[in-house]
């Protein structure tokens, strides 16, 4: 029975050709298939790769099944036989089952997804590889809905990668930020980001297949596909999207293992133009432990950097925050949260949440004195101090000036004498140097701060009136 499969092949291909004319496509998807088996009206074919197998998959099924209806009879099934383009990750050839009779597919489980892909919609087709003319099989995406581009707040800090990564979801796999990194430090939006990239792709083309996946999970993904010898498995899975997204990728740091799988899944989906997406918390050229050859390829895309807000941005994201949420809360309160919490986006909503929990659950309405005590402790147990920038705000604010005359050249009496309290609190209040306090109020030098704090003390000594005023600003920082 040897050479039945070659003779059976054969006839197909006279079918197919008759269909398909000598074209280019005759020639390029079915010339290079292989046969190789025929046992119990199974025709086993080989291809060159998975994704050979998924061109036909797409565009062939119905002819083949045809083809083999005819050749073989109502039971004939075809089965593909996928030849590795990857010699690092065993031999054996990884085999695709694909009845033409899709009657008994469930019962055909050969891959095994190393993450949950099935929705309720197809939970009767497990798998879906074995259903012939299924163009794609169903992914949990893993996205979180409400981290999507309407909540993530545009600012200086996140101008250009919000924009590449608009710009990617819009055109996914062909633009030139591919792979796109967003790196920062923790709690600057590197997640909400890549969220919101995912959903807006999503929306934009529900047909792709998107995943965004942890770096831990990946890396445990992978070790327990190598504990249940199913390898090459996890990485067809990850072979199968459209837009990859793998966020913290540091945590990749000294896993060779891991980081070459992750390098040949990057070569393979970036080859055929699919979109990768990358996090980080350190630029490319500082990340340790990382293989050169895969920070080259981080390098080819662009590498954009999340930086920390200023206080409009920390405003607009609270309030956002607040509004999706139908809160409202005295916009001196919201002041006071920015002002206070000025480098970690996480800790800032963090501070907002506690908040509203206090209020809640003491029965209290926020003002700023609960604000104030709440933040108090809570700066205290992230061991932060007040920042110059909230120094100069209640300053201004008790001398009824607005905050930029602070940085002005101006010499008029109430201004100076803002700007000489400013700095004196920020001596007091903050670790500041002088040299720093002088540059954020007006960009003087530390001569000028040390005269300004100088001045303020012998004020307080000799003048009354100026006594009071700085009892009264001492209580507003709760001194
Ligand atoms: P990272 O991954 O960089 O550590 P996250 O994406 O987890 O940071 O962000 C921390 C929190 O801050 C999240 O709740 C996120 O929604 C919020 N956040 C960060 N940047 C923004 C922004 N520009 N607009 C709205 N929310 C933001
Ligand atoms: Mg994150």
């Amino acid at each position: 029975m040897d050479f039945d499969y070659n003779i059976v092949w054969k006839n197909c291909l006279n079918i197919i050709q008759d269909n398909l004319g000598n074209s280019q496509s005759f020639k390029t998807w079915f010339e290079p298939i292989k046969p190789i088996k025929l046992e119990n009206n199974v025709l086993t074919i080989q291809v060159p790769s998975q994704f050979f197998y998924e061109w036909l998959e797409e565009h062939y099924i119905g002819l083949l099944k045809k083809t083999i209806k005819k050749e073989l009879g109502i039971n004939g099934r075809l089965e593909y036989s996928i030849i590795m383009d990857n010699s690092n990750f065993g031999n054996e050839p990884f085999t695709i089952k694909v009845p033409t009779s899709n009657k008994k597919a469930t019962q055909n489980q050969a891959v095994n997804m190393p993450l949950d892909i099935n929705n309720n919609s197809s939970k009767e087709i497990p798998n879906p590889f074995i259903i012939p003319g299924l163009k794609k099989i169903k992914v949990n995406s893993q996205l979180i809905d409400h981290y999507s581009f309407e909540s993530f707040v545009e600012g200086d800090c996140n101008r250009l990668a919000r924009s590449a990564g608009y710009a990617v979801a819009e055109n996914p796999g062909k633009t030139a930020f591919n792979p796109l990194l967003i790196y920062s430090s923790v709690g600057l939006g590197k997640t909400h980001l890549a969220h919101a990239i995912g959903i807006q792709v999503k929306n934009n083309f529900p047909e792709k297949t998107v995943l965004y996946v942890s770096t831990e999970q990946f890396i445990q993904q992978y070790i327990e596909s190598i504990r249940n010898n199913n390898h090459n498995d996890f990485i067809h899975f990850y072979q199968m999207m459209d837009v990859l997204i793998l966020d913290d990728i540091q945590f990749l740091a000294g896993k060779e293992k891991t980081q070459d799988v992750f390098f040949h899944i990057f070569n393979y989906l970036h080859q055929r133009g699919k979109q990768i997406i990358i996090t980080s918390d350190k630029a490319p050229v500082e990340m340790n432990g990382m293989e050169p050859r895969l920070i080259s390829r981080f390098k080819w895309g662009l590498s954009a950097d999340l930086q920390i807000p200023n206080i409009e941005t920390r405003i607009a994201i609270l309030q956002k925050r607040l509004y999706n949420d139908g809160i409202e809360m005295p916009s001196e309160v919201i002041e006071y949260l920015a002002y206070s919490i000025t480098n970690n986006v996480r800790e800032l909503e963090g501070a907002l949440i506690s908040l509203l929990a206090q209020s809640s659950l003491n029965n209290k309405i926020i003002t700023l004195d609960l604000a104030r005590q709440m933040i108090d402790k809570f700066v205290k147990n992230t061991s932060r101090e007040i920042s110059i920038d909230f120094i100069q705000k209640i300053v201004c604010d008790y001398f009824n000036i607005s905050v930029d005359k602070i940085a002005s050249k101006t010499r008029k009496r109430d201004v100076v004498q803002a700007r000489q309290m400013a700095m004196y609190f920020s001596k007091k209040l903050t670790k500041s140097s002088l040299a720093s306090i002088g540059n954020q109020c007006g960009n003087k030098d530390h001569a000028t701060v040390l005269h300004a704090c100088k001045t303020v003390s012998n004020l307080i000594d000799t003048d009354k009136s100026y006594k009071i005023y700085v009892a009264e600003l001492e209580k507003k920082f709760n001194l």
